[in-house]
């Protein structure tokens, strides 16, 4: 991680005012020529701007990529990319042309330094080989299965749910933390199904809703809601609406930035309006929710899509970015990505997540220390309601702003966590390993850095756990 902003932080001389650590000053936004690249020489800009068009060229697979690179990227690359695929990769590869188009293609060495590709296309010599996985880690480290009051309906915190309408997206992300349910199966992971029919699942969702008064706030997720027809996503958010406890939806959706075109559609402007005009009516409030970590991806088209979201009368446009080592973990990334954000496409920043414990994340995984680092160093520059609060969202516990734990060993990397509400586990309602928990309120919960960040006695102690449970089970 650099925590400097910029080499000249610091070392004004006597008497001369010091520069500030970091440099605010407005970036128009860009969308870069798709046309640089050889399998896109001939796309019209009506092309490039049809939703339809870009989920047919998304690329999926190697062969994909090189029939659109040419020969701008070495072999070897591709070479790294397949031993990804095969050995490490958590989720299958999907990236829209729009996403793609924000990479830096001038050279191989470019290519594997852009932050968006790091994420969006990782590739073998990206990981750790040292730990590529915490010992920690899980497929569904959330827990989030756990918690479904009814299939795919998450009620982990008190007034609030989560619903997963779908297991699909128009893009894949290399960190993703539902790895465990959205997307294909890769190599390295068979990805859990829904077993109900879609109908049925919402159907129970609505009932739960209906039958549970104390929930007033719901995330309708996946997966991405970019990728429910339209129709059935009016209706589900209709149907809600009609739920008097309900007070708060907030759509989840990254496509607003990887698919903006989607969101630029006429049926779902017109659908739009329709929803948000409901909610005015009952005086409930109605967000979408996006995905963006690298300044590079806001550009003139993600800026019109959520202008046209806030014009059609969503309340608010959010961002829920991940901070990711390498692509976002400095304060000059952070706060270019904020600015580009608030200043040019009308989203509010709002959250950054720690990358979760799941499989072979290690590599883009930060030390809670370093996120407070990186939190501290951003206070002040935006104003107060679009500075982004940096997350770390605890197992079994939930969001906790970096700052609030409880208690940190710093040489093994473990920190500490308590929360002041109980979970659908601990009610005992959800029925699942642990059952109900008396001790929920009181007892401390575990977060765990990445080894590689830790001294080297914590780095050792690891490493002896490793050997005694190798030696134990074998
Ligand atoms: S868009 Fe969200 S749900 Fe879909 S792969 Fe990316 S992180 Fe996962």
């Amino acid at each position: 991680m650099t925590t400097a902003l910029h080499p000249g932080a610091g070392t004004a001389r006597p008497g001369q005012a010091a520069d500030q650590p970091y440099a605010y000053r407005r970036r128009p936004l860009e969308e870069p020529d798709w046309r640089r690249l050889p399998g896109w020489r001939d796309v019209t800009a009506a092309e490039w701007e049809s939703a339809q068009w870009q989920r047919a060229h998304c690329v999926k697979n190697l062969r994909q990529l090189r029939a659109l690179m040419g020969d701008l990227l070495d072999e070897s690359f591709y070479a790294d990319l397949e031993r990804d695929q095969a050995e490490r990769a958590t989720m299958s590869m999907l990236v829209t042309p729009q996403m793609l188009n924000t990479m830096d293609t001038s050279s191989t060495e470019a290519f594997h330094a852009d932050p968006v590709r790091r994420y969006m296309i990782p590739v073998l010599t990206d990981r750790r080989t040292d730990w590529p996985s915490h010992p920690c880690s899980a497929r569904d480290s959330l827990h989030e299965a756990e918690m479904w009051a009814v299939e795919g309906l998450t009620h982990r915190y008190p007034t609030k749910v989560l619903a997963e309408l779908l297991p699909t997206c128009p893009q894949y992300c290399g960190h993703c933390t539902r790895m465990d349910l959205v997307g294909n199966s890769t190599p390295a992971v068979a990805k859990h199904r829904f077993t109900a029919k879609p109908p049925d699942r919402l159907g129970a969702m609505l009932d739960y809703l209906r039958r549970t008064p104390g929930v007033r706030d719901v995330v309708v997720s996946g997966g991405d809601v970019a990728n429910l027809p339209w129709a059935r996503l009016e209706s589900f958010v209709g149907d809600l609406l009609d739920i008097d406890n309900v007070r708060d939806i907030r759509l989840a959706s990254k496509a607003l930035m990887g698919l903006p075109q989607h969101w630029l559609q006429d049926e779902v402007r017109a659908g739009m309006e329709r929803l948000a005009a409901k909610a005015h009516a009952r005086g409930a409030h109605l967000a979408i929710h996006t995905h963006v970590n690298a300044a590079q991806s806001v550009t003139p088209l993600v800026a019109r899509a959520a202008r046209a979201m806030l014009e059609a009368g969503v309340r608010d446009v959010r961002n829920q970015g991940v901070l990711l080592r390498g692509v976002n973990d400095s304060p000059a990334a952070l706060l270019d990505l904020s600015f580009a954000l608030l200043d040019e496409a009308g989203i509010m920043p709002y959250y950054l997540y720690m990358c979760d414990m799941i499989p072979y994340s290690e590599h883009w995984r930060l030390a809670v220390w370093e996120a407070q680092e990186l939190q501290h160093a951003i206070m002040g520059y935006l104003p107060g309601f679009a500075t982004p609060r940096i997350v770390c969202d605890v197992p079994y516990v939930g969001k906790r702003w970096v700052h609030q734990l409880a208690d940190y060993d710093r040489e093994r990397g473990v920190s500490y966590w308590t929360k002041n509400y109980r979970t659908g586990l601990e009610v005992g309602s959800g029925g699942g390993a642990r059952g109900a928990d008396p001790d929920a309120l009181t007892r401390r919960y575990e977060y765990y850095d990445p080894i590689h960040t830790l001294p080297e006695a914590g780095r050792a102690w690891w490493r002896d756990r490793a050997a005694e449970e190798e030696g134990a089970a074998g």
